[in-house]
């Protein structure tokens, strides 16, 4: 008999993770905070429970995915939360975005129930969601992770583990401070182009002709360039991993002096009430500070 899963959290990641589990034949019970993000997983044979504990009570597998380290706190600790629903021998695979630090807190009141916790957060946002096409850093036991790999196979094509709890999530907010200062710089370099006279789509075509091109630029110039920030990663949650990113490397010893940089130039453009946009978004912030817009100068233009 397949194993039964306890989801929790469906927003813009969850919402497709939990699809995939659901299609794949899975028995799953879903809980989202707003219930009404429920209903397309209701729609395609999810179970929808009222509490995280309800979700979590007698499941073999418990995923979570929400926004930040207080959310995971309430998920599991919270009134009705995990942590007392978990049965033995249970695993909890958190896939949010948290401080390594809080989540090696979790895996040890995981461990007082008989039950094991891997920190498994992921790359290849929406997109890589929908498909199954995840990257997964895994932190925590190995044989749990077997355990884990028939469900972590569904959502992902690819899983690294980078050893004991927490380390999935020190690799995850390395990974992320590299994505935000790519970006970040990146519009930084175009608005001084367009500033200047120089065409977004020329600026373009010398990137992509030299060694800066990168797949992650290239996959977000064409929302740049049309200001369309729907957000696929929202800016708030990237400020957000800056910040752990800064507080991981502070427990450590280690300087980031450019990313420190860069969470304020994030955190400004969040200020200014754009946490809910994609996080490419971060070019209007540079814009108005210049005082050009440079998909203004893409428009009419090659
Ligand atoms: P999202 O669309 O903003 O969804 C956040 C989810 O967390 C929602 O289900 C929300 O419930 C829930 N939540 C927030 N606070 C809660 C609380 N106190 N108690 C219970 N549930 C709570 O975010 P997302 O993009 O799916 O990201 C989720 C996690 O994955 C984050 O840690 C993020 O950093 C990480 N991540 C995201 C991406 C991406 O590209 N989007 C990629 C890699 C990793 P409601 O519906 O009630 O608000």
């Amino acid at each position: 008999m397949s194993p039964t899963i306890g989801f929790i959290g469906l927003g813009i990641m969850g919402q497709p993770m939990a699809l995939n589990l659901v299609k794949a034949g899975h028995r799953v019970t879903v809980f989202n905070r707003t219930r009404s993000r429920s209903e397309p997983l209701e729609r395609a044979g999810a179970r929808v429970a009222a509490s995280p504990g309800e979700a979590a009570r007698d499941a073999d597998f418990t995923m979570i995915i929400v926004s930040d380290t207080a959310a995971v706190e309430e998920v599991v600790l919270g009134s009705d939360g995990i942590l007392e629903a978990l049965k033995p021998g249970a695993v909890v695979i958190d896939s949010s975005t948290i401080s390594p630090a809080a989540s090696r807190k979790f895996a040890c009141h995981a461990a007082g129930k008989g039950a094991r916790w891997l920190d498994a957060p992921v790359t290849g946002s929406k997109h890589g969601a929908e498909k199954g096409e995840l990257t997964f850093m895994i932190g925590g036991d190995r044989e749990a992770l077997e355990r884990a790999m028939p469900i972590l196979k569904i959502l992902g094509k690819k899983h690294i583990y980078c050893g004991t709890h927490g380390l999935g999530l020190a690799a995850k907010l390395a990974q992320n401070a590299i994505q935000a200062t790519m970006v970040e710089v990146f519009c930084e370099g175009f608005v001084m182009a367009a500033k200047s006279g120089v065409p977004p789509q020329t600026m373009m075509e010398i990137i992509q002709s030299s060694l800066a091109r990168a797949s992650l630029t290239d996959f977000k110039a064409p929302f740049i360039f049309k200001g369309d920030f729907t957000p696929y990663f929202p800016l708030k949650l990237m400020h957000k991993d800056l910040e752990l990113a800064m507080e991981n490397a502070y427990a450590q010893g280690v300087p980031m002096p450019t990313a420190a940089v860069v969470k304020e130039v994030y955190g400004a453009a969040k200020a200014q009430g754009k946490g809910d946009l994609d996080y490419a978004a971060v070019i209007t912030f540079l814009e108005e500070l210049a005082g050009v817009q440079v998909r203004a100068t893409a428009a009419g233009t090659g």
